[in-house]
């Protein structure tokens, strides 16, 4: 029996995808290279924004003849919508129980589905989850209704997982967490120094950051660990503060840009990207030029734009959509030219520096995408195999969204 696993969202339900994975395998399972091979599919769907529950319908004609599951963050009504099409709707926090849903036979013996090794997607970079679960409740966002509420893992079986994974070769570990700043067994620049001290040449990185909770210790932690890398998404959401606090992030713009200029102080090589969202309800043309007047100012490397859309159940779904569709787009367009051109002086910034970077895959024979301890993609020609290794190469061409360069 084959399954085939599609996964929709962030870094956190990739993650997912890899423990459901394993547990697939453990009952015997083994992948299928493609859908139309699959006896078993998992959808493993996002409800944060209407496009990706729109792209679930797409899926289901293909789902139709074989045994479906469908998972991941989904809504009570999307849930609904969702019954008939799918043979089960399982959810991840009771996976250690799919095994007896799906063949009533074998049980995994833990009682904690974050204990339980992913199959990870590859043998160079993985994810390991910290925490699950928000308890910030921005007006916008499903996330603390459909993951519940901040549960964090004890920091040594963190460190321990990170220790095998280094053991293994991995190069690189992603520490993931809705909001890593509020990770509570330890303050999370103490977690960082821990696994830092692991031995092992390989690199750090986090991700959600909420700016409300960065605190100095952690930009310190930062500067102070070789292992941790020069990239953060800081997650800004708006540039105006109305729309902030109608969001209900408790933070002002200058707040982040102090923030900013703090990190920028202590790391000054640092990479930023954010996460915006364009079309709140109630956004003004006066409010969103604030936003581009942020993205002027701060002159982000990349930048996640998303348009607004009512999400049930939270409280941003009771205030009235005011922005059309075409002005979404219209503002998320403009965000994007902004950053192009940023991102492009930052990038310009690259030409004729060494850096070392990890290669990340092959984009034809002989050419290589690999990426910087700042995130940005960097292609080059090799001949030789160079898959999840470090090399050092040195840039010779700058892109808005990559950099050139030649193997050293
Ligand atoms: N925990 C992270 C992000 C989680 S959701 C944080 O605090 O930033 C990922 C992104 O989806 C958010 O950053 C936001 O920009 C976007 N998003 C969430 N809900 C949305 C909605 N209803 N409409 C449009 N974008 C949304
Ligand atoms: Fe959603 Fe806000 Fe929590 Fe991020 S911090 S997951 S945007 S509620």
């Amino acid at each position: 029996m084959k399954y085939f696993i599609i996964t929709f969202g962030c870094q956190m339900n990739k993650s997912d995808s890899e423990r459901i994975a394993s547990v697939l395998e453990k009952i015997n399972y083994k992948i299928a290279s493609k859908i139309e091979e699959a006896d078993l599919i998992v959808v493993n769907m996002c409800s944060v924004r209407q496009s990706a529950v729109n792209r679930v319908y797409g899926l289901l004609p293909k789902i139709k003849k074989v045994k479906s599951i469908l998972t991941g963050c989904i809504l009570k009504k999307d849930r609904k919508k969702f019954a008939e099409k799918f043979d089960y709707i399982l959810e991840l926090k009771n996976l250690l129980k799919w095994p007896e849903i799906l063949n009533p036979s074998p049980l995994l013996k833990t009682d904690n589905r974050l204990k339980i090794e992913p199959k990870y997607s590859n043998n160079f970079s993985a994810s390991v989850p910290i925490m699950t679960g928000c308890n910030n409740f921005c007006a916008y966002c499903v996330v603390p209704y459909v993951r519940g509420s901040e549960v964090s893992r004890p920091a040594e079986e963190i460190i321990c997982e990170v220790g095998n994974l280094i053991k293994r070769g991995y190069k690189e570990v992603w520490l993931l967490g809705q909001n890593v700043n509020s990770y509570n067994p330890i303050p999370f620049s103490q977690l960082l120094k821990k696994i830092n001290d692991i031995p092992g040449e390989f690199w750090i990185r986090f991700t959600s950051s909420h700016p409300k909770d960065f605190s100095d210790k952690l930009i310190s932690a930062m500067a102070d660990c070789k292992k941790v890398t020069e990239y953060l998404n800081l997650p800004a959401q708006s540039g105006d503060n109305e729309i902030l606090k109608k969001m209900n992030r408790p933070y002002t713009i200058k707040h982040y840009k102090n923030l900013v200029k703090k990190i920028k102080k202590k790391i000054p090589n640092i990479a930023l990207s954010t996460d915006i969202i364009v079309g709140f309800p109630g956004e003004t043309e006066k409010q969103f030029e604030n936003t581009v007047k942020l993205f002027k100012e701060i002159k982000f490397d990349m930048a996640y734009i998303s348009k607004y859309s009512p999400r049930p159940g939270t409280t941003a779904a009771e205030m009235e959509d005011t922005v059309s569709q075409e002005e979404k787009n219209r503002r998320e367009k403009v965000l994007t030219e902004i950053l192009k051109e940023t991102a492009l002086e930052n990038n310009k910034k690259y030409i004729s520096e060494k850096v070392e970077v990890l290669v990340e895959r092959q984009k034809a024979p002989g050419s290589w995408i690999a990426k910087t301890r700042t995130h940005k993609n960097v292609q080059f020609e090799s001949k030789q195999d160079l898959f999840g290794q470090f090399v050092k190469i040195k840039i010779i061409d700058a892109l808005p969204w990559g950099l050139k360069g030649e193997i050293l």
